[in-house]
């Protein structure tokens, strides 16, 4: 999978000034790390913030992307749209000991590379359980439905 460079920014204009922020709007953004992506694709809001030195917040919100999932129940295809989660991280200039950050700053081209990192933390967030809004409506008649049935049960020993 290689990189689209629409998620490549560059963050030379902010460097060293500390506090600088900086937003950046996209939309109708496709990835391959999101193979159920779906069009309109993705759209999303980029916050920088110079913190000091060495680091730069970088925060992602008002994601939208609609994907294609299977339902667990019925097998039908139909569109989770994936929505307003924010995604924060620090990215580092220099190369750090440990390896907890997760977003490093190309040191040469002075950029950053969102593109597998966001797309990971919104796979992380779909849900494990698949279930299209017509199944999702019969699941709550059904889980309402039982007490009543299991009072007439009960009545009628
Ligand atoms: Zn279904």
């Amino acid at each position: 999978m290689s990189t689209h460079w629409w998620y490549i920014i560059k963050v030379s204009d902010i460097l060293h000034n500390l506090w600088v922020k900086d937003t950046l709007k996209f939309s109708n953004k496709f990835s391959t790390f999101l193979p159920q992506i779906q069009d309109p694709w993705m759209s999303f809001t980029v916050l920088l913030i110079w913190l000091s030195d060495d680091q730069l917040i970088v925060e992602i919100t008002d994601i939208n992307a609609p994907l294609k999932q299977t339902c667990d129940y019925c097998g039908k295809d139909y569109i989770y749209t994936f929505t307003n989660k924010i995604i924060q991280t620090k990215a580092y200039l220099w190369e750090k000991d440990d390896d907890q950050f997760e977003l490093e700053i190309d040191k040469k081209n002075k950029t950053i590379n969102l593109e597998k990192w966001l797309c990971d933390n919104i796979q992380i967030e779909i849900p494990v359980v698949n279930m299209c809004k017509k199944c999702q409506k019969k699941w709550r008649e059904e889980t309402e439905e039982l007490p009543k049935y299991n009072s007439v049960i009960w009545k009628s020993n």
